[in-house]
């Protein structure tokens, strides 16, 4: 019987795993992939207090050492599962546990565009990793598709190693940061492409080769990558009385569910504002409210 099961080991997960164990709760987090989550897939980090710049790969490394330090109990094992009653159980692929407390901090994952053939070319010249995937289109041309932070900031990221990116938004207003809109602006090797969506993919001989446009044009690029937004990490509830909003788990001020003693922090939560600095608060927040209770 554990104090504490948090789902997740995102920067808020972890974040909230410290603040557990210094709290001399006994926790244990659990991690369908690799630890560090979203910011694995983060080519640069210039937001975070403290840390003028780091890789999101870096601070994910961080964060699993202090884990390992700090003799945080973790296990790599996916949540198929959760039963909410007292005691609170989670299933994994490989195993029950029970806690007394749950904290959900599963995150989210990329949303696709829903093109023929999409996931047959993921990974074989789609990406949603611009940091994971950029280096394979060194010199070549490529597409972001998207108008918030994340296509802004991955084009940017994307025109200083590839040979020019077009990034391609359905509106002829970008959603994402004003210093970001800005950067791309300013950027030689960036082409915008406003107003328009790619309605299918352009392949030959097996590869990718470009991509065609709602108003027919064909545009010539090796590779793809696709910022369009988030589906919140939640299909193991579907068992639970959680309540949702569009898959997103809504919490009080202090971080609980509708279900008493159970928590939820960081991405896969409702809110205006997906940064890592708060993904990493709620989750401290979350344990020192439990802890008060
Ligand atoms: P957002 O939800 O902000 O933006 C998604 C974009 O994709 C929108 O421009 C949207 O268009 C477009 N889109 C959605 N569906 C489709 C579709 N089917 N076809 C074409 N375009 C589509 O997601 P982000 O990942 O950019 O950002 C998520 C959060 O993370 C934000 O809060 C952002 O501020 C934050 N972030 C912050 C960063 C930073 O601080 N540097 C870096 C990265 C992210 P439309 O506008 O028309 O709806």
């Amino acid at each position: 019987m554990y104090d504490l099961i948090i789902i997740g080991m995102g920067i808020s997960g972890i974040s909230a795993s410290i603040y557990a164990k210094r709290a001399g709760m006994k926790v244990l987090l659990l991690e369908s992939s690799a630890p560090g989550g979203t910011i694995n897939k983060i080519s640069e980090i210039e937001n975070y207090p403290g840390i003028i710049s780091i890789s999101g790969p870096d601070l994910a490394y961080n964060l699993f050492e202090e884990v390992n330090k700090l003799g945080i109990e973790y296990k790599l094992e996916r949540v198929t599962d959760v039963l909410l009653d007292e005691a609170k159980t989670v299933k994994t692929t490989n195993n029950v546990y029970i806690s007394k407390y749950l904290l959900i901090a599963s995150g989210r994952r990329p949303k696709m565009l829903g093109l023929k053939e999409e996931e047959k070319y993921l990974g074989r010249g789609i990406s949603t990793c611009a940091l994971c995937d950029g280096a394979l289109y060194k010199n070549s041309d490529v597409a972001v598709i998207g108008g918030g932070s994340s296509a802004l900031s991955e084009a940017l990221y994307l025109a200083n190693i590839v040979n020019k990116v077009y990034l391609i938004h359905r509106k002829e207003e970008f959603r994402g940061e004003d210093t970001l809109i800005k950067e791309v602006e300013s950027k030689d090797n960036i082409e915008l492409i406003l107003n328009n969506e790619v309605t299918s993919l352009a392949t030959k001989e097996d590869k990718i080769e470009g991509i065609i446009l709602k108003d027919g044009k064909k545009i010539n690029v090796k590779g793809i990558f696709i910022y369009i937004g988030y589906i919140p990490n939640t299909d193991f509830l579907e068992n639970t009385n959680i309540k949702m909003e569009n898959g997103y788990i809504l919490v009080d001020e202090h971080h609980e569910t509708n279900i008493k003693g159970v928590y939820a922090s960081g991405d896969v939560t409702k809110k205006d504002i997906y940064q890592i600095v708060n993904a990493a608060s709620e989750g401290a927040e979350a344990v020192v409210y439990m802890t008060k209770q």
